[in-house]
């Protein structure tokens, strides 16, 4: 087993990156992680994700800003002044090396002696679950398993950070998933502060100590996957992390009025007037439908004693342990609610719903141009 490695704080004070196409890569960002920390930098295609990477990394200039590794300033160290580990989407081994060969690379270039490098190699394959696959070429290799002998390349020199740019995104959902553990698994017993970039939510979601939600060069939100999912500072979050629904709404005296229904706000400073709801499908429930023991006992359960809002049932999904389904609603709305197994409404069939939960988010209906802004 490798020495516990004592992860290494990570601080980007704003950073400007500007490649002189008319908008900034990365627009002052601010971001500060913790030793030992595991970091979820999410956000869509071209939010500035793999710059902020590659300029703690080094591989970029940045325009201003401080780059901070330790407490040290770093932001005009090279890459090799850095002490981090990195991984990327592509596959990135060494194609007439095999795989234990892969894994030394980094200390032959310290020039660590033969047997030591062997050894730590070695020791580096086994934690990554690839102890007899030394002798692999990467065609020899799967897809996972390319990116777990990456993994062990980047993890052999004992870094204080490891950089994580979409690792598993070429992978297939079920590789994915166990990879995605894997690392998760192996930087906590590592200590090492960990940045992961991912444009998959639930990804950021499942491994994260902390999730920061990009856009345009910003971090939009930073907190803990339960504070993002609960408590979406902007409708981009809302919208971005999890599943909503967006209906539409009337803000009055503290309350949010959806088809008739009155929804507390979390926010209680949103303008009065014509807003865009976004409420969770676990927060709406269907109370009358005749498929399934469970149908309509949800009317004597503790949810909001709310008028019942009429609809259609358009689809519904068998997923494992849940069901999710479609309704239409009298106005042509759709609306996803997620439900038990036991629950099974048939394409077509008249339903009651009800809201159970508070809406996470609310915005001013007047939303379009600002989100062209
Ligand atoms: P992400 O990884 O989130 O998809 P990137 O960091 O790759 O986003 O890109 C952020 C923005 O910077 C995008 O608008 C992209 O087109 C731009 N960009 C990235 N690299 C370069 C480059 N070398 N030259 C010019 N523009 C770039
Ligand atoms: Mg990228």
């Amino acid at each position: 087993m490798a020495a516990p490695t004592s992860g290494a704080s990570v601080e980007l004070a704003d950073v400007v990156k500007d490649y002189g196409t008319g908008s900034l890569a990365l627009d002052s960002l601010s971001l500060h992680a913790q030793p030992g920390e595991f970091v979820a930098l999410l956000g869509p295609s071209g939010c500035g994700k793999t710059t902020a990477l590659r300029s703690v990394a080094g591989l970029e200039s940045v325009t201003s800003g401080r780059i901070s590794i330790d407490g040290y300033d770093v932001t005009t160290q090279p890459t090799n002044k850095r002490d981090l580990g990195m991984v990327f989407q592509s596959y990135s081994l060494f194609p007439h090396l095999d795989a234990l060969a892969n894994v030394e690379f980094g200390l032959r270039m310290r020039k660590v002696p033969t047997d030591e490098r062997r050894e730590r190699a070695l020791e580096s394959l086994e934690m990554v679950g690839l102890g007899g696959f030394g002798k692999r070429f990467a065609h020899q290799l799967s897809g996972g398993q390319q990116q777990r002998v990456a993994l062990a390349r980047a993890l052999v020199t004992r870094p204080r950070v490891l950089l994580l740019d979409e690792p598993l995104s070429a992978l297939d959902a079920k590789v994915r998933v166990q990879l995605r553990e894997e690392i998760r698994r192996i930087q906590t017993e590592l200590g090492i502060t960990t940045l992961f970039v991912t444009h998959d939510q639930e990804e950021a979601l499942a491994v994260a100590d902390r999730v920061a939600v990009m856009r345009a060069g910003r971090i939009e939100q930073i907190g803990t996957p339960e504070s993002l999912y609960t408590q979406p500072a902007t409708t981009f979050v809302a919208e971005f992390v999890g599943l909503s629904n967006r209906l539409p709404g009337l803000v009055s005296g503290g309350f949010v009025e959806v088809y008739g229904v009155e929804l507390p706000l979390l926010d209680p400073t949103v303008a009065k007037g014509p807003a865009t709801v976004y409420l969770r499908p676990e927060d709406v429930e269907i109370v009358g439908c005749a498929g399934g023991a469970a149908g309509g006992a949800g009317a004597a359960g503790s949810g909001l004693l709310t008028p019942q809002i009429r609809g259609t049932v358009v689809s519904s999904s068998f997923l494992g342990s849940i069901r999710r389904s479609t309704v239409r609603l009298p106005d042509g709305e759709l609306i996803a609610v997620q439900h038990g197994v036991s629950v099974k409404p048939a394409s077509g069939e008249n339903v009651s719903l009800r809201f159970t939960g508070a809406c996470v988010s609310v915005s001013p209906r007047e939303a379009p141009s600002s989100v062209a802004a």
